[in-house]
C-alpha cells in the first residue's frame, strides 16, 4: 500500500518543493518546515500520479475538487499566523493537506467539508497518518456555532461573499483569511477583528480556487 510509505525519494522531492516555495517568497520558517514534514504524496490516491505530488500545482482529488497548490497553502498559512494551541476553523477539508499543515504547526483544527465522499475518505486518511483534527460533514457557510469562537478562520474555497456567520465566530483579536469573488478568480482577503469588535480588511492579490458551494452535492 503506497499510502503510508515515505521514502528517501519523497523526502528529497519535498526538500526541493520547500526551496521552491522559499524562492517564490514564503518567508516563515515554521510554515516551510511544516510543509516539509507533510507527505503530500500520501494525499493523492492515484499512484500513477505520485511523481506530481511535489510539483507546485493543484491536483484533482475527485468530486470535481482539487488539493490546493502548495504555494497557495503556504501563502494562506503564513498570512493566517498560527502557533501551538491556536484554535482554527477551516472551511473545505478537501484532501486534508492544508489541515495537516495546520496540525504540524500545533494548531487545534476544526474543519468542515460539504462533499460526503471526500469527508469520509479524508477522515480515514488523516487518522491513518496519525493526525487528529475535528472533522465535520456540513455547510461551511454556517461555521461551527457550538465550537465558536475561533482564533482563526481559513476558507480554502472561493467564496462569493464573506459569510456573516463566519465573521461572527471570530474572536476579538482574531483573523480570517478568505478568497472572495465569483467566477474563476478571487481576491485573497485578510480580515482582522479588533478588540472593540470592528473589522479591518486587506487585499493580498488574485488567486484561483474551486467555488464555495451553497447546496449539498447531488
Ligand atoms: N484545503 C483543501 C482544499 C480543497 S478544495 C486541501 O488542502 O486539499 C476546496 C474544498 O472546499 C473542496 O473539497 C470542496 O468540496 C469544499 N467546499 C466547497 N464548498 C463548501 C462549503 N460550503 N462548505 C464546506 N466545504 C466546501
Amino acid at each position: 500500500m503506497h499510502l503510508l510509505k515515505d521514502e528517501f525519494r519523497h523526502q528529497g522531492l519535498r526538500r526541493k518543493l520547500v526551496e521552491e516555495l522559499r524562492t517564490k517568497g514564503i518567508r516563515n520558517e515554521q510554515v516551510l518546515q511544516a510543509i516539509g514534514r507533510v507527505p503530500r504524496h500520501q494525499f493523492i490516491d492515484d499512484s500513477a500520479f505520485l511523481e506530481l505530488a511535489y510539483a507546485d500545482k493543484a491536483f484533482p482529488i475527485g468530486c470535481e475538487q482539487t488539493i490546493s497548490q502548495p504555494y497557495t497553502v503556504a501563502f494562506q498559512t503564513e498570512l493566517l499566523g498560527v502557533g501551538k494551541g491556536t484554535k482554527v476553523l477551516e472551511i473545505g477539508t478537501g484532501s486534508g493537506f492544508q489541515t495537516a499543515v495546520l496540525l504540524e504547526l500545533g494548531a487545534k483544527v476544526y474543519s468542515i467539508e460539504r462533499q460526503r465522499p471526500l469527508y469520509l475518505r479524508t477522515k480515514e486518511r488523516l487518522a491513518l497518518m496519525g493526525y487528529r483534527p475535528s472533522l465535520t460533514y456540513g455547510d461551511g457557510y454556517k461555521g461551527l456555532p457550538l465550537e465558536a469562537p475561533f482564533d482563526r478562520v481559513l476558507v480554502t474555497c472561493g467564496a462569493p461573499f464573506v459569510p456573516p456567520d463566519l465573521l461572527g465566530q471570530l474572536k476579538p483579536g482574531g483573523r480570517m483569511v478568505i478568497p472572495v469573488g465569483e467566477g474563476d478568480v478571487q481576491r485573497m482577503l485578510c480580515i482582522d477583528r479588533n478588540a472593540d469588535g470592528t473589522f479591518e480588511q486587506r487585499d493580498l492579490g488574485a488567486f484561483r480556487f474551486v467555488p464555495m458551494l451553497g447546496d449539498k452535492a447531488k
